[in-house]
Parts: structure tokens; sequence; C-alpha cells
């Protein structure tokens, strides 16, 4: 008999390589019950160690002697609350750039608006289904690694061609001259297609932490960029008050 075909190697687990191959979060909830069941559900696939932290301090704690690979906060912690402690982790190097989903028990925008501003990448609002913040935790993990993400490298619009790897531009077959800064700006715009980004995020994932800029620059880069795009600029919506969103259109 043949022998079984060899499985191909398992994926990389999405995040740095700790002492385990698994995807370590951090979840930071004061409330036991939430916290247990949070940890039940991100565990449950076998791939991913949950961390639990009762505090901010604690949490910041945590993060700093070892980044994990993804933080769920909670918004509502005693002492020093929850967008304190996302704005402090975007302070510091290890955390600068790791994915943080945001537990909130509000809906109204402005605080969803508030949460991501202060770095969050998403948030999940109270009450929730264990299975969606699953979800919401597998797809902001695949987002932050843009390099191994299964988005495509050439994006195909209804006017725009962008061969980010190729660093090719193309609207209407015409190709555009881009800045180095325009690339990046129009790159991470893509990637993220369909979701607000908030200016503060363009700004530490575009120009990074390194660079103290306005975030008026921004709004400077992306009226430049839509001028360059032409038809396809249209594509960059303004969205009052929060930020800008890539719109993908129908080909
Ligand atoms: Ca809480």
């Amino acid at each position: 008999m043949e022998p079984a075909a060899q499985m191909p190697p398992r994926p990389r687990p999405v995040g740095v390589a700790h002492r385990t191959d698994k995807t370590r979060v951090l979840v930071v909830e004061d409330e036991k019950d939430i916290a247990g069941l949070v940890k039940h559900t991100l565990e449950r696939g076998g791939d991913t160690i949950v961390e639990v932290a009762a505090s901010g301090d604690q949490a910041l704690r945590a993060a700093s002697e070892q980044p994990p690979d993804l933080i769920v906060l909670d918004l509502n912690l005693p002492v020093l609350g929850g967008l304190e402690v996302c704005r402090l982790l975007r302070t510091r190097p290890g955390t600068a750039r790791t994915p943080i989903i945001m537990l909130t028990a509000r809906a109204s925008e402005s605080d969803r608006v508030i949460g991501l501003d202060a770095g969050a990448d998403d948030y999940v609002t109270k009450p929730f289904s264990p299975r969606e913040l699953a979800a919401r935790v597998r797809a902001v993990l695949r987002r932050g690694k843009p390099d191994e993400a299964a988005a495509p490298p050439v994006y195909r619009g209804e006017h725009l061609v962008a061969d980010f790897d190729a660093v090719s531009i193309t609207v209407d077959g015409q190709p555009v001259r881009l800045t180095r800064r325009e690339f990046e700006l129009l790159r991470y715009l893509v990637e993220n297609r369909n979701r607000v980004l908030s200016r503060d995020r363009l700004l530490e994932r575009v120009w990074g932490y390194d660079r103290i800029i306005e975030t008026r620059s921004v709004d400077v880069h992306v009226g430049r960029l839509r001028a360059k795009l032409g038809a396809a600029g249209r594509q960059i919506e303004t969205v009052v008050g929060l930020g800008y969103k890539f719109i993908e259109t129908e080909k």
C-alpha cells in the first residue's frame, strides 16, 4: 500500500513566537465570570493560551514582562480604566502595535470613537456572544499580520490597480507616482478596506510613533493621495468626526 501523502506543515501561529508556539492572549477584565468565559472560549480551539489580568496595573505588568499576541481589554476597569490602559500600552515599545480588542458595555458611537482613538483595533459590545468574540480575535490577528495575511498583494478595483509588492499603482491603466508616505498610506487604507481608520491610528501605523506630527497632516496627505488617484480617489471616504475609510467598489 502507498504511504499516506505527507501532511503539509501546520501554518505558523500568528504573532511572535515565545516559549510556546501558541497564540498568547491577555484578557484584562475585573469581572471573574466574564474573564473566565472569554478564557474558556478562546482556549477551546487548543491553539491559544489566555492569561487573565484583573486590573489595569496587572495588565501593564504582564504585558511588559511577556508581550502577548493580542489583548482583550475591558473598558470598565476599577482604578485605572481601560482607555488609560490602552493609551499606556500604545506608548510602550513592546505593545505599541499589539492588537487590542476593547470590551465595552456601551454601544454609543462616541464610546466606540474614543476606544478606537485610544488605539484599540476593534471593540465588542457587552453582552457579547463568545463565538463572535472568538471570530473577532481571529480577524484582528489576521489583520495584524499583513505579511502573512490572506489578502493578495495586488488590489484590483474599478479604476485602481495597486501592486504593493511591485510598488506599482495605476488608475485606469495610467501609472500614478506616489511619495513613499502616500504609498504606505494607500497600502494601509487598502489593507483595511471598508473599516473606519481614525487619524491617530493612521498616524501610528503609517507614520509610526517615532514621528511627532500633527493629526492634521494626515488630512493633508489623504487630500494629496485622493487628488493623485483621480477617479479612484473617491474610494477614500471621509468619515466625519472619525477618520477615513477605503471603500471597496464592485467591478
Ligand atoms: Ca469590568
